[in-house]
């Protein structure tokens, strides 16, 4: 099955808001079987969104029109939903005669549902805080009438600390461009994912063998599939040892432990963490020396592993994750540049790890927190060795 999606707004196309609405209609159609095979925007220009309509309509099974539903006279989606499905008449109670409006849950503007020729339509709000409920409501209904989807199955799998190129490497005999089923790679920071589609009864019936050969071709940094996130894969392996972790950040302040926070129940294998930014907290809450920070500088890999040891005593955890970095912009060195990031790693095995991290101050930031969590679970399943990306020393 195939989608368009149809964003509406002058504040798009001029570039004061960004089209977040695309791209997560388009992130909830591929987890259901759909592929988006279009993105269009158009300022509020009623006879722009009439054009697009018709013409999208036409190409594609499923539309998403988002945006110009509201009471003002800039808002025209339905004006021109209505001159393409009912030309020359008024508009019946804000809609088309032809289309039913979609109750707004989170808002006062109503959405509308077609169908032109064999395209299902639906026109959602702007706000994505209105738009994502009402694609809820909606979506089911609309897969159900192009019921030609039963044969369509999809299925992702998911890596940590390894990069794109070197994941995509290894399962390139899986990737070729029309095979079916079809892999390919995506990457959103720290973590790298494939995603399958199968159409059909035999690449259904291949698709649980594929995913388990992906699955051993990126062993050990696949930490799971589909929906599972590395806290949650790092905690089961936690919670099934009986044991727990705590964890000791510089340059995150906080953001490992957020993450393993993310978890309901994660009290049971995450016990807390010290923010250790300064040399003061380090040495105070973690027992790291003053000769260890005065001999190898706060971003090294010996107070990394002083603050991981730390951590676990003082809290009593069985692990400590440690990081500490320079997450930049400033502070940087020709020896320790901007993305050096130390992680240690305390318990029944110890290790440390120098990492080099491309990226702004925010990106540093949010790979050295899954990358910790990845060197923690590497760890418990006996991989410790295991390189990860951008590693020093590392070919
Ligand atoms: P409202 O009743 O709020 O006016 P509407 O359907 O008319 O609903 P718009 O006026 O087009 O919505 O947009 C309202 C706001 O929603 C925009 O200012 C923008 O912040 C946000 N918005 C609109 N379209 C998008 C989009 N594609 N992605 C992200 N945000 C969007």
């Amino acid at each position: 099955m195939r989608a368009a999606i149809l964003s509406v707004g002058d504040e798009l196309v001029l570039g004061e808001a960004l089209d977040t609405n695309s791209q997560w209609i388009a992130h909830e159609l591929l987890d259901r079987g759909v592929d988006t095979v279009e993105h269009r925007t158009v300022g509020d220009d009623r006879a722009a969104i009439a054009h697009c309509a018709v013409v999208l309509a036409a190409q594609v099974d499923l539309l998403f029109i988002t945006g110009g539903l509201g009471p003002t006279q800039d808002d025209l989606t339905r004006e021109a939903l209505g001159d393409v499905m009912n030309p020359g008449e008024p508009l019946h109670d804000l809609a088309p005669r032809s289309a039913q409006l979609i109750a707004n849950t989170h808002g006062t503007a109503p959405g509308l549902r077609t169908r032109l020729g064999g395209c299902e339509i639906a026109s959602l709000p702007g706000p994505p805080r209105e738009m994502r409920p009402m694609f809820g409501l909606v979506i089911d209904e609309m897969l159900a009438k192009q019921s030609s989807n039963t044969d369509l199955g999809t299925a992702s799998i998911n890596a940590c600390g390894i990069g794109e190129s070197h994941a995509a490497g290894l399962i390139e005999p899986l990737m070729r461009r029309q095979a079916n089923p079809h892999v390919g790679t995506t990457v959103s920071g720290a973590i790298v994912r494939a995603r399958v589609r199968a159409r059909g009864e035999s690449a259904l019936a291949a698709l649980p063998s594929l995913l388990t050969m992906i699955e051993s071709a990126w062993e050990p940094w696949a930490f799971g599939r589909g929906e599972v996130t590395l806290p949650l894969a790092l905690g089961s392996l936690l919670r099934a040892r009986g044991e727990s972790f705590a964890t000791a950040e510089s340059c995150t302040a906080g953001s490992c432990g957020a993450l393993a926070t993310e978890v309901a129940g994660s009290s049971a294998w995450f016990k807390g963490g010290i923010i250790a930014y300064s040399n003061e907290v380090k040495q105070s809450c973690l027992g790291v020396t003053k000769e260890i920070l005065a001999q190898h500088g706060a971003v090294s890999a010996q107070v990394a592993t002083a603050m991981a040891c730390g951590v676990a005593e003082r809290l009593g955890t069985a692990w400590g994750v440690s990081i500490t970095g320079i997450a930049g912009p400033a502070g940087g060195t020709a020896t320790k540049p901007v993305g050096t990031v130390f992680i240690g790693v305390h318990g029944s095995s110890q290790r440390v790890r120098h990492i080099r991290i491309r990226g702004d101050r925010e990106l540093v930031r949010q790979k050295s927190a899954l990358l910790a969590l990845q060197s923690l679970r590497l760890e418990l399943i006996g991989r410790g060795a295991t390189p990860l990306q951008g590693e020093v020393g590392i070919p």
